[in-house]
């Protein structure tokens, strides 16, 4: 893959938050201060910009710009999070111009071990964490299986990858948050869909239909 996937990627990230960002506010509303939606409306649309103007060479060169200018345009958790999962992503893809299945795998887990570094969210603490957790092993799993998937392959398995982050954000309803602005809820934060699980589920969904 080169750097179009990924800016396609991004694409139809910035869509799906723009399509969904009352959903995200109104489950953010429930548990949290009702801006999720905003905030990746405007960071998405802001890296979408970015992507578009500087046109970068490579997929570990734009995954980290998407990084950045998250981490610069949007306040909150989610924000830095999310910004520091893109930027270990394409830290980890480097330089290269074009890259494998495998080194996408890669890239994935060191985004989420990205966001377990700077959040210390465990599974079941009902946040992001929850949905990138599963996604991120059912690919790493593909690849282990056989590193070089054929492009229908990958897909498949990122649709499979994708599922399992909508699982996960659902899997998060019946807990009790214990990470983020949802734990000062305490027991009243549990029977709502966490909205950064909600929205890590769309940013998967959005790699499967880039790379499809
Ligand atoms: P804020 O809560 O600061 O308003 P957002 O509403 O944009 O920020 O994002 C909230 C989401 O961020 C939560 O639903 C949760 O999934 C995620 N989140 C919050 N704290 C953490 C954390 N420590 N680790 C992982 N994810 C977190
Ligand atoms: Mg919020
Ligand atoms: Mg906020």
């Amino acid at each position: 893959m080169d750097t179009e996937p990924f800016r396609v990627w991004i694409e139809e990230i910035a869509g799906s938050v723009r399509a969904e960002k009352d959903t995200l506010t109104r489950l953010d509303s429930a548990i949290g201060d009702a801006d999720h939606g905003a905030n990746l409306e405007r960071g998405f649309d802001a890296a979408l910009q970015a992507v578009r103007d500087r046109a970068p060479a490579t997929p570990g060169a734009l995954l980290t710009l998407v990084g950045t200018t998250l981490i610069r345009k949007v306040g909150g958790a989610s924000g830095p999070l999310y910004g520091t999962a893109f930027r270990e992503a394409g830290r980890a893809l480097g330089e290269a111009p074009s890259v494998s299945a495998a080194d996408l795998a890669g890239a994935l887990e060191a985004g989420l071990a990205g966001v377990v570094k700077l959040g210390s969210a465990a599974e079941g603490d009902k946040t992001m964490v929850d949905a990138l957790t599963p996604a991120v092993e059912t690919l790493a799993r593909a690849v282990r299986q056989r590193e070089d998937l054929t492009g229908r392959e990958l897909a498949e398995a990122l649709r499979a990858a994708a599922e399992a982050a909508g699982e996960g954000a659902e899997a998060t309803i019946p807990m009790q948050a214990r990470k983020g602005r949802a734990s000062y809820l305490g027991p009243r934060s549990v029977g709502h869909q966490d909205p950064g699980a909600t929205s890590a589920a769309l940013i998967v969904s959005a790699l499967h239909r880039a790379v499809a």
